[in-house]
């Protein structure tokens, strides 16, 4: 259609045009011509099919307007659903998403929803069920409408992890009584699963769990969407769960990292929750054992309300052990145990009592290294170290999975002696049944069920720790410094919260075996001062310009061609450089990644660092917005975990 054609066309019917987004990395809007037959029908927050890029797509209405700058256009060629999937509510959130973890408005809406429907596939009407009679809505009482007034978090630090559930439990009372829903949010599948029977039993109301790709997931989704559903109890992704009337936010274990998601968007739980408690004026809890340092400054700015509850029991005699200055018993190679903690093992065992070891390692031995050319076996499709797992007679790749039989000689000089070191579970295992002979020693597993009476030694890693039915006569934390050494901002808060769950496990004795005696992570525990912790860490962030003072921005570059993804890395940052005229933006490295070859895929990355995300991520969208090169992909991840 020619320029004037259109002009022409425009005045005569009095056009309609919508502002279309996708799911793909494409900012938009695109414009559409709205069929006249649609006219009345078409609204924002619908889904529609429109060509694009010579393909049918689904697309999302976010504006309909009478004027287009644009000439050549198409029409919608329909509608999916006759009302608006997304409400106003749902659009503002997205929004907010998009521009925090610089994704297009299109890839933000389709975070929020169930793959189905981001397929194209009509939403089902759930129809008549029990769920429906079940809800009987109650004429709201006057004093039950008298809200707290204004937007407030409240973050429980609660070192026992118990008693923040009173609080959980009484909120969503309230929240029920005034007629409003709740989302309840927990990091793995087995404790949301948990807590909905916990929750069914005491409320009685029609509860919904919703987990991202599960079965029944849209079926979950459609009933909560019809107000069927007041209580939502899920996942990370059960944040979007489109409930009418939402009143409460909480959110368990908001330090965990399972909330950080790891396909773009990189969201965190965390943001995206208070977000949505703003947009909907909605409570909002955040609990934890060990909270995060963002969690803790957001109380320290009085942007959030701070409740501690402290332990119950008394703290058990925390001993540093500091592993530089301590006899080993040298007639081993590799000791793994202090004679000092070999001791109290003994003592407890005597005492009848029970034993944990911790030890945050799978495996045997964490490297194998030929003697005589010093090769470490690495995973071919990741640059990593491949762990050597007595017990199948393998080594494995515990990024990608992959594993080879343990090769009788070097792959490289051919020499016939390969050796293990770095200690993992298994070879921990060993060395325990070889110091204590007569003792039964057990490997605690989140997939075994371990008959807890009958064991005097325990060995675990990072797996069971939310289990807080177990309790310990002593706990003695090996290599503890893995942790710590981490190159990572967070390490120190990451080695803390575990050392917090730990905690839990015992009022006795617990025992850390470190070359780092002087670690504020250690220091504020054996005074019995949790905040001197956070304290501390935070004065750190803050001399060094890390979350929750700054922000960081990572622009991930990878692609098969291990050439080819340096030199556009080393491009991008040159442009980069030169573009950004901002004082509040700092362009900071350009390095390869760790591990710099993951699953086949060769990993570059440049660190940005901003006073403020948005200015960071408007900063990326603008310039990241041409980038494009064949094989290569290019991702953003904001505050990375
Ligand atoms: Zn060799
Ligand atoms: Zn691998």
């Amino acid at each position: 259609m020619r320029k004037s054609e259109n002009h022409l066309l425009q005045r005569r019917y009095a056009m309609l045009y919508a502002k279309v987004v996708f799911g793909l990395p494409v900012e938009g809007p695109f414009d559409y011509i709205i069929p006249e037959a649609l006219h009345k029908k078409i609204k924002v927050g619908m889904r529609v099919w429109v060509p694009f890029r010579n393909q049918r797509k689904v697309g999302y209405v976010i504006k309909v307007v009478k004027k287009t700058g644009v000439h050549k256009i198409k029409p919608i060629l329909k509608t999916i659903d006759d009302f608006a999937l997304l409400d106003e509510n749902m659009l503002v959130l997205a929004k907010e998403l998009s521009d925090y973890y610089c994704c297009s408005l299109g890839e933000a809406i389709e975070t929020s929803l169930p793959e189905p429907l981001r397929k194209g596939k009509p939403l089902p009407v759930s129809g008549l069920d029990t769920l429906q009679d079940a809800y009987t809505p109650k004429t709201p009482s006057a004093a039950g409408l008298q809200e707290e007034s204004g937007y407030c978090p409240i973050l429980i630090h609660d070192l026992d992890g118990i008693k923040r559930w009173d609080i959980y439990l009484k909120e969503i009372k309230n929240t029920l009584d005034i007629l409003k829903s709740a989302i309840i949010i927990l990091p793995d599948k087995n404790a949301a699963l948990k807590t909905k029977d916990r929750i069914d039993s005491i409320f009685k109301v029609p509860s919904s769990t919703i987990f991202r790709k599960g079965p029944g997931e849209l079926v979950e989704w459609v009933k909560i969407r019809e107000g069927k559903v007041n209580i939502v109890v899920g996942t990370r992704s059960a944040i979007f769960a489109p409930l009418k009337n939402l009143g409460l936010i909480i959110v368990d274990e908001e330090a965990d990292q399972a909330y950080k998601q790891d396909q773009v968007p990189h969201y965190h739980l965390r943001e995206i929750a208070l977000m949505r408690a703003k947009i909907e004026r909605a409570r909002i809890i955040l609990g934890s054992t060990a909270p995060s340092l963002e969690s803790f400054y957001l109380t320290k700015k009085s942007k959030a309300r701070y409740v501690f509850f402290p332990r119950d029991r008394d703290f058990p005699e925390i001993k540093i052990l500091d592993t530089k200055n301590i006899p080993w018993n040298f007639k081993k190679r590799q000791p793994i145990i202090s004679l000092y903690l070999e001791d109290a093992i003994r003592a407890t065992i005597q005492a009848r009592g029970r034993s944990l070891l911790f030890l945050n390692r799978r495996g045997f031995a964490t490297l194998a290294a030929c003697v005589s050319c010093g090769m470490a076996l690495k995973c071919p499709r990741c640059s990593i170290n491949l762990v050597y797992h007595f017990k199948d007679k393998k080594l494995t790749c515990h990024y990608c999975g992959f594993n080879m039989p343990i090769p009788q000689i070097c792959p490289l000089c051919n020499s016939g002696y390969i050796r293990y070191s770095g200690a993992g579970t298994e070879k921990l295992e060993s060395e325990l049944f070889r110091i204590f002979p007569q003792a039964k020693i057990k490997m605690l597993d989140k997939d075994k069920v371990v008959d807890f009476l009958d064991g005097e030694i325990f060995i675990s890693t990072q797996a069971i720790l939310k289990n807080d039915r177990y309790c310990f006569d002593l706990i003695g934390i090996l290599a503890i410094d893995n942790s710590l050494n981490r190159l990572d901002f967070r390490a120190s808060e990451k080695t803390f919260a575990l050392l917090c769950d730990l905690l839990k496990l015992t009022d006795k004795k617990m025992i850390i075996q470190t070359r780092f005696v002087n670690h504020h992570c250690f220091l504020s525990l054996v005074n019995k001062d949790i905040n001197a912790f956070y304290e501390e860490e935070l004065r750190q962030r803050r001399q060094l310009g890390f979350p929750p003072f700054k922000h960081l921005g990572l622009i991930k570059i990878r692609g098969p061609k291990e050439e080819r993804v340096k030199v556009i890395s080393a491009d991008l940052f040159a442009r980069l450089k030169k573009q950004n005229k901002s004082r509040g933006i700092k362009i900071i490295a350009l390095n390869e990644a760790q591990p710099a070859k993951l699953r086949g895929n060769f990993y570059w990355q440049i660190l940005i660092r901003a006073n403020s995300v948005d200015k960071l991520s408007r900063f990326l969208k603008s310039n990241l917005k041409n980038f494009s090169h064949s094989g290569i992909i290019v991702t953003v991840d904001i505050d990375p975990v």
